[in-house]
């Protein structure tokens, strides 16, 4: 008989997740009786999953693609920043009940104060990509005075990402959308005082790829690329050769990874335990 309870990933894919070597760290530091671990769970599947969940003493989960927004209708409560945000990213079950949050926007705040990102009022922040992350990141700067550009391969959906936010009452960004094709791209990446990758471009196995082809970031500029494995995606070294400042996509998720171990457990994990067990990790992937 196990003697200890779970918490699980859930997506498609997940396999190349690297949370049950984080979480677990924590876990056996903090001498708690929890065990993480990854489900493949298809979109045709996820009801069935829920359900389950309520009634098998499942302490909680996190949340991937695709179901980070397809799950609203089946939470039984949501905390106000997972609505104001419209996606879940992890959720706790207490007495049956399936209640949502989103971390991702502490994970954004900590990574920014951890790289000592300056004041942000009269910034032009440029995001690549308008995915359930760039909605994060989108989301965590709209509430200041800046001017943030939505850039993205599909255009429709960085514009449905932009109406979102112009339409919500918290919004102080004066926003814009682009389509990556546009022939304005050069100079929107020029305009930035901050430039976000919030694509898979560049993420193992593909890391000779850059979202900014044909564009080398200034030196006045901020990276922050919230592709983490490789640890140095070939952004991140362009920008360093470049002098550019770095927001580290690692420490967003560990710190989104913290504040989800505190929902869960009501204590924050060891943090630097956490990215060392993480970095430890994307180095075994990087030489497999
Ligand atoms: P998502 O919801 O699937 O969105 C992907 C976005 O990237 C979409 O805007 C998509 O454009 C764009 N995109 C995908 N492939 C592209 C390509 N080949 N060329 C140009 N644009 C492309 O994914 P997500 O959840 O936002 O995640 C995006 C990345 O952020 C992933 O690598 C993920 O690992 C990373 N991430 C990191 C953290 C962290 O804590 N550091 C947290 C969340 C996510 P279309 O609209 O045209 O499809």
């Amino acid at each position: 008989m196990e003697d200890y309870s779970f918490i699980y990933l859930i997506g498609d894919p997940v396999e190349h997740s690297i949370s049950p070597q984080i979480y677990n760290a924590a876990f056996i530091q903090e001498n708690l009786p929890y065990k993480y671990k990854k489900k493949q769970v298809k979109k045709s599947n996820l009801v069935d999953i829920l359900e389950k969940f309520k009634t098998d003493g499942t302490v909680g989960f996190n949340v991937t693609i695709p179901h980070k927004t397809l799950i609203l209708k089946y939470l039984n409560e949501l905390t106000p920043i997972a609505q104001e945000i419209g996606a879940v990213n992890t959720v706790k079950i207490e007495e049956g009940k399936l209640i949502g949050t989103n971390t991702d926007i502490v994970g954004i705040r900590d990574a920014l104060s951890e790289a000592n990102f300056p004041h942000i009022q009269d910034l032009s922040i440029v995001i690549v990509g308008a995915g359930g992350a760039a909605r994060s990141v989108s989301k965590y700067f709209s509430k200041f005075d800046v001017k943030l550009s939505i850039i993205n391969r599909t255009v429709k959906n960085a514009e449905i990402l932009s109406n979102a936010l112009i339409s919500h009452p918290k919004t102080n960004a004066e926003i814009h959308f682009y389509s990556l094709n546009s022939p304005k791209k050069k100079q929107i990446f020029q305009s930035a005082d901050l430039l976000v990758n919030a694509t898979p471009i560049g993420m193992w196995p593909n890391i000779n790829e850059t979202i900014f082809q044909n564009y080398t970031p200034l030196d006045s500029q901020w990276i922050f690329d919230l592709v983490y494995n490789p640890i140095e995606t070939q952004l991140v070294k362009t920008a360093k050769k470049m002098g550019c400042k770095l927001i580290n996509g690692l420490d967003m998720l560990i710190y989104q990874a913290s504040e989800a171990f505190k929902w869960w457990t009501g204590k924050y994990p060891d943090i630097n335990l956490m990215k060392k067990v993480a970095i430890e990790k994307l180095i075994t992937i990087f030489l497999k």
